[in-house]
């Protein structure tokens, strides 16, 4: 076998050896199926790009011709690994086997018939011209195999893979949208060059430029796959978990741009993608100023533990609250490239926390709130009354001879009495008055801002609509209405000179006492704590 050597095959040789530095990285992506068919590709290419080599190289027409034949191991192989590539990289499923067998069948077939050349099918006399391009190239005197089968089937085959390549890059978001480009550009390059080669085109007959444009498009591929990574995450799975996420998920780059804002994402904030994209994530969501917070928290906040808080959005005059979480996307070397923000939906949890501590604060029967949550707010009010320097009282009801009403007209009518009452006296109190249950018919009445003069005012007022209440009887009972009357102790909470809060225990002893006190004298009577002037202490 003789060679000689020409310097035009340095195109050539560059393209093969790019194509040769590219195949261990595709390899070592080879989790990715779509990486495994880049490195079949790359394989295919090095293949027909060394098999023209060693054709231009070769001298004698046999071996030419031979080294032309090896070629098609890669010729007719390449259309169909970027096939099966760009499909893995689509994610495309429903792409049915049986095209896939066939294409796969076809390269065998055209490898094949290049080597035993069946009546010519493949190639008829091929002849070295000298002449047409700058170093002495083979005319391959193609057959009909070539130009009716592989070359359409080639056309064929690219163009499907242009045409989802082109839908996915109009589909996709900007950020993606290059990688599907490059893919474009990568394969575009050889068709071109083939494209000049098979209509003769170029002023140097039989002079294959899709060859050495190979190295090219394959280092173009390769970029991507540095660069952007264009295997590391399929972008359009990726797309549609995001997507199709309940959560909201707003990804900023470094510069708090908004650079991802998935659908959940736009419901929650009112905004479109389109219009927010690229834009600074600040000016965008000025409206909610808790997510502002969370993407522009200083660094050392976001570094390795992710932020959580609370946002309340508004829709239709509902309100909607949202755990907010964060977490640093980073690349290989660590390096920050921005932060993704996810948007739990926790409306649900919080209206079942509203509701369970409603619950746990009221009283059933009455609605009114229960002895531990009436303590809390006293406790709170008595705080509020010394920093404020401001008196404040406290009733002690109790109905009398509530046994008795009970045995008379049982325990449901009981029930009932006990609730109306405690519509009735609401109904003579002042909103900022608090009245909770504090035993089975014992009532406390607290009252902000009250002297104890007019804490005995109220609990007259509460005593004489009690006297006004007359049990309803139905038509089961045959003893008539009965007059309902109420006892009640007030006390005013005592504050030293110094400052210094009487215990809540204290002032419960205290008003206790005095409601005992009007027990005793006789019931459905008021007593005070301590003298009042200017009014008799038992009224
Ligand atoms: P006094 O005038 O001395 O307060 O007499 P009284 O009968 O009201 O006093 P006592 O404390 O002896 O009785 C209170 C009664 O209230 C006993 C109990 O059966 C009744 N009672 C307590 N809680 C409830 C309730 O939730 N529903 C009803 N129907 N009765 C209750
Ligand atoms: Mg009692
Ligand atoms: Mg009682």
């Amino acid at each position: 076998m003789n060679f000689a050597f020409t310097p035009q095959i340095m195109p050539f040789v560059v393209a093969a050896f790019v194509l040769t530095l590219l195949v261990p990285v595709a390899w070592a992506n080879r989790r990715d199926p779509a990486a495994r068919w880049f490195a079949a590709t790359l394989v295919s290419l090095l293949v027909w790009a060394v098999g023209y080599c060693l054709e231009i190289l070769a001298v004698s027409l046999q071996d030419k011709v031979f080294f032309a034949n090896v070629q098609f191991f890669g010729v007719a192989t390449v259309s169909v690994c970027w096939w099966e590539m760009v499909r893995r990289y689509l994610d495309l499923r429903r792409i049915p086997r049986l095209g896939t067998a066939i294409l796969w069948l076809m390269a065998a077939a055209t490898i094949t018939l290049a080597f035993v050349n069946p009546g010519q099918i493949f190639r008829g006399t091929p002849f070295i011209v000298s002449n047409a391009a700058p170093f002495p190239v083979l005319h391959p005197s193609y057959g009909p195999w070539y130009t009716w089968v592989l070359l359409p089937e080639i056309a064929l085959i690219n163009a499907a893979v242009l045409t989802l390549l082109g839908r996915a890059a109009f589909k996709a978001k900007r950020f993606y949208r290059r990688q599907f480009v490059l893919l474009m550009v990568a394969l575009a390059l050889p068709l071109a060059g083939a494209t000049i080669y098979v209509f003769n085109l170029s002023i140097w007959a039989d002079y294959n430029f899709a060859v050495a444009l190979s190295g090219l498009s394959g280092f173009l591929m390769g970029m991507g796959l540095f660069r952007w990574r264009l295997f590391s995450i399929i972008p359009l799975a990726h797309d549609r978990v995001i997507e199709n996420l309940a959560d909201g998920v707003i990804v900023v780059d470094r510069d708090d741009r908004i650079i991802d804002i998935n659908h959940s994402a736009e419901r929650i904030t009112g905004l479109s993608r389109d219009a927010v994209f690229g834009q600074a994530a600040a000016s965008v969501l000025s409206a909610y100023p808790l997510l502002v917070d969370v993407i522009g928290a200083p660094e050392q906040d976001y570094l390795a533990t992710s932020l959580r808080r609370d946002m309340v959005t508004e829709r239709d005059g509902i309100p909607r609250y949202f755990a907010l979480s964060s977490s640093k996307v980073t690349g290989r070397r660590r390096e920050p490239l921005g932060l993704i923000v996810m948007m739990h939906d926790i409306t649900e949890r919080v209206r079942l926390f509203e509701q369970a501590r409603e619950l746990a604060n009221k009283d059933d029967l009455t609605g009114l709130p229960n002895r531990r949550h009436f303590f809390e707010l006293t406790a709170k009010e008595f705080e509020r009354a010394r920093r404020y320097r401001e008196p404040v009282s406290l009733l002690l009801l109790d109905i009398d001879h509530f046994k008795q009403i009970n045995d008379e007209f049982g325990h449901r009518a009981g029930d009932r009495l006990l609730h109306d009452l405690a519509q009735a006296w609401r109904r003579e109190l002042r909103s900022s008055d608090v009245i909770g249950r504090v035993g089975g018919e014992e009532f406390a009445v607290l009252l902000p801002e009250t002297d104890l003069e007019v804490a005995v005012e109220a609990a007259n007022r509460l005593r004489r609509a009690t006297e006004l209440m007359k049990l309803e009887l139905g038509q089961t009972t045959k003893v008539g209405p009965m007059a309902v009357t109420i006892s009640a102790g007030a006390a005013q909470l005592q504050v030293s000179r110094a400052g210094e809060l009487e215990a809540l225990d204290s002032v419960y002893e205290r008003v206790d006492r005095a409601l005992y006190e009007a027990k005793r004298m006789g019931r459905n009577a008021v007593v005070a704590s301590d003298p009042v002037p200017g009014l008799r202490a038992v009224i």
